[in-house]
């Protein structure tokens, strides 16, 4: 997604400096008048330095507007519309990247599941069920470092990716999130409640392992947290 944008605005780039050479190439050669045959007109220097200036400046703008709205463009397409995690598909993306570069930086992966979720949406509504999922994703964002990343892996599923962190640290955040979780009081109208979060901790190089292989992993100790009483974190 990062190339294809990278090549756009490369692009326009070279678009604009192809109509600067033309209009001073034609300045110079006045290339019209020599290719019909007609008599030279003599070169008008200020109206030409004028008119790359303002090519100049409508490059600036163009090329400004279309930075914004490809960076938005980007964010649409990386990012789940309701919680604003990066999604599923952005993660995939960002393995095969890890992956093509070689590195042999461990990883941590937390992938964690609310307890008992449906029954919010049952006795709450599904929208009391998109609140609780929206304030677990910040309670995530909120406990996690600028170079890690957050996901929405499924329904009430999420993919903390922690690089260079090994294992034991990466219990340690993941036991700050579960009882962060489990200590709010969640408030939907005249109702209030608690919920718990279940964990399954993996950690790997990207080369050494392949990333479904270290998911499935974390997604076979969460399911050990969820058959031994949920609300906890298992590695
Ligand atoms: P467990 O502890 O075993 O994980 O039980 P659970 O109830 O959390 O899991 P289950 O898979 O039975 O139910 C998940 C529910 O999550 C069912 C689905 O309707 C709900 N869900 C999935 N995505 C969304 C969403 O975007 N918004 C809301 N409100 N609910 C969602
Ligand atoms: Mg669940
Ligand atoms: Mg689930």
């Amino acid at each position: 997604m990062k190339s294809i944008l990278k090549n756009i605005i490369f692009i326009e780039y070279l678009g604009f400096i192809f109509m600067t050479l033309v209009l001073w190439l034609n300045e110079i050669f006045d290339i019209p008048h020599y290719l019909l045959g007609f008599k030279k007109t003599p070169i008008n220097w200020p109206e030409s330095i004028l008119e790359s200036f303002l090519i100049i400046i409508l490059a600036t703008v163009i090329i400004t507007l279309t930075k914004n709205l490809l960076k938005k463009i980007e964010d649409i397409a990386m990012r789940d519309p309701l919680t604003g995690l990066l999604n599923r598909r952005y993660m995939y993306e960002y393995f095969q990247y890890i992956k093509s570069t070689n590195s042999k930086r461990f990883f941590s992966f937390i992938l964690c599941d609310l307890d008992h979720f449906k029954k919010i949406n049952d006795n709450f509504g599904h929208d009391c069920g998109d609140y609780v999922l929206k304030k677990t994703a910040e309670i995530i964002k909120n406990k996690i470092r600028p170079g890690d990343l957050a996901g929405r892996w499924g329904g009430e599923e999420f993919l903390i990716i922690l690089p260079g962190l090994e294992i034991y640290s990466a219990f340690d955040v993941a036991e700050r999130i579960r009882k962060e979780i489990f200590n709010y009081d969640f408030n939907w109208g005249s109702d209030n409640f608690k919920i718990s979060m279940s964990f399954g901790l993996s950690g790997s190089s990207l080369n050494d392992n392949h990333p479904c292989d270290i998911i499935t992993c974390a997604d076979e100790r969460l399911y050990e947290a969820k058959n031994s009483g949920r609300n906890k974190v298992v590695y």
